[in-house]
């Protein structure tokens, strides 16, 4: 019999999910529902697009290792170009944070590419407006890229619709119930029926879940604010990426500008995400007392919502109480880089209940909504 599969949320984590459920099960009927015009309009569209291996909890590098594949080999029809350009990245510590770098050095260790320690005038040399006077220590990331998110998003969009995925935009999921055969569905727009439902609505994952009168996970989304400015060069493609060791700031080289964050986690209501002048202020305050590149103005400016776990990492699977309600929420920093796997394994836990052989090395118990609703 065909099963309908209903996902809810049109970012990264639920185009991608809907994308591998369209391949896993060809003869399902696979529709993604998104509240907004377009799709991608929230956290997703506003990354700051980079693939760093070594970053996050151990389950969730797990899923940007078995992401690699996809990156380096995608799918036939689904890009025009490469989906990544190599960019290494630079922590750079005073003498006070030689600390915090050997910490670095350690969590980096087993990377397919380790974190190694540069000298400082090489640090210069991929980021040639460091303030040397003020860096002790620096260390690499070598594996690291920039995603092209709208072409990887595109590429899930395509593969979704030439599966005949069905995608329905402006329509708001306002409740889901459980009936005898399978669940309703209230939209904005109408209503439709499912037999299991996907919740990938980001920072409103906990909305969705009481919606369908599913038990909350505990998610707590956090503001990041971004902004642009001029580079100093017209062109930065040889720059490398660069934070410092507390990763209290960041820079990251764009073409002609320089996107910085104050890398700033501050507790947010799940909304339309705004940058406040104060965050944007403390990071030029940062960032020019660690560089030369004396920041005056800003060329635009914006924020989103990174949505965590209490204990950061993702959470992939069925829920405990409701086994056709399935989670693929707590992308936190890295759903970008990760959306290959976890939605691959969101499908694979949603359609067959197991994971295939290509994600049997995932650590899947640091993933799986159970480990969250244990009595305490
Ligand atoms: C400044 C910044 C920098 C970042 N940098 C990186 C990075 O370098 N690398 C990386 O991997 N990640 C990065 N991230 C994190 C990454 O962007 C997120 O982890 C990812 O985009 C989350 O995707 P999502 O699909 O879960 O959420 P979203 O993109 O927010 O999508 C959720 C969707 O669900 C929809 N929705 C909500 N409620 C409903 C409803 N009731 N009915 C229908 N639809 C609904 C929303 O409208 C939204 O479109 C960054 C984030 C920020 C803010």
């Amino acid at each position: 019999m065909t099963q309908t599969i209903a996902i809810i949320g049109g970012g990264i984590a639920g185009i991608s999910t809907a994308y591998s459920c369209s391949l896993i099960d060809p003869t399902a009927e696979v529709v993604l529902v998104e509240a907004e015009k377009q799709l991608a309009y929230h956290t997703t569209g506003r990354s700051a697009a980079l693939l760093y291996e070594n970053y996050g909890e151990a389950s969730v590098r797990g899923l940007t290792r078995a992401s690699l594949n996809f990156y380096h080999n995608t799918p036939e029809g689904l890009v025009d170009a490469p989906l990544l350009s190599l960019r290494p990245l630079i922590h750079a510590g005073t003498a006070e944070q030689s600390d915090l770098i050997d910490e670095l050095i350690s969590d980096g260790s087993d990377g397919t590419i380790p974190t190694q320690e540069i000298t400082v005038m090489e640090a210069l040399d991929l980021f040639p407006a460091l303030n040397i006077s003020r860096v002790e220590r620096a260390i690499i990331e070598i594996g690291t890229a920039d995603i092209d998110v709208s072409a990887l998003h595109q590429a899930f969009v395509r593969g979704f619709r030439r599966n005949n995925g069905q995608i329905v935009t402006s329509a708001r999921v306002d409740s889901a119930t459980r009936e005898k055969n399978g669940w309703k569905i209230e939209t904005a727009t109408g209503e439709f029926g499912a037999d299991v439902v996907i919740n990938a609505s980001g920072a409103w994952g906990d909305v969705v879940a009481k919606r369908a009168e599913i038990e909350p996970i505990g998610l707590n989304p956090k503001r990041r604010t971004a902004f642009m400015v001029t580079a100093p060069v017209a062109e930065t493609s040889e720059w490398a990426m660069l934070d410092d060791a507390a990763h209290s700031w960041y820079i990251k080289p764009d073409g002609p500008q320089l996107l910085c964050s104050p890398a700033d986690e501050t507790p947010s209501e799940p909304c339309d995400a705004k940058p406040l002048e104060e965050d944007i202020a403390l990071a030029i305050e940062r960032i020019n007392t660690a560089t030369t590149l004396n920041i005056r103005s800003v060329n635009s400016s914006w924020a989103g919502l990174r949505t965590f776990t209490t204990d950061r990492s993702m959470v992939i699977g069925p829920d405990p109480d409701e086994p056709s309600f399935i989670w693929c929420v707590g992308q936190g920093g890295t759903g970008i880089q990760t959306s290959p796997a976890a939605g691959q394994l969101t499908a694979e836990l949603a359609i067959n209940g197991k994971p295939s052989e290509s994600l049997a090395n995932l650590n899947l118990e640091g993933l799986l909504p159970s480990r969250l609703r244990r009595p305490l």
